[in-house]
């Protein structure tokens, strides 16, 4: 399978994502564009395809408990872009 030049985000990385760097399918109109903080749970990068500008990422918000509380589904799930994903992996750890 061929997927995009993602680098490998460990669970637990910290992604801060500015409006331009993700959204999320269902919301047609956003107007109120914001930040988001997400813990990573996964990045599905594994059904992407090479040219996808954007991949799905689930994880948690950074005020949820997680993973220091029982395990629950992941409380955010949207569409990052693949650039802000690298940009935040080469920054390193925070
Ligand atoms: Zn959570």
């Amino acid at each position: 399978m061929i997927t995009p030049d993602l680098p490998y985000v460990p669970p637990g990385t910290v992604l801060t994502l500015n409006s331009a760097d993700w959204y999320h399918p269902d919301e047609a109109t956003r107007d109120d564009p914001h930040d988001v903080v997400v813990v990573v749970e996964k990045v599905h990068s594994d059904g992407a395809t090479a040219t996808a500008v954007s991949v799905w990422v689930t994880g948690h918000a950074i005020s949820c408990t997680w993973p220091t509380s029982e395990s629950h589904p992941p409380c955010i799930e949207l569409r990052v872009r693949v650039e802000a994903i690298r940009r935040a992996v080469a920054a390193g750890p925070v």
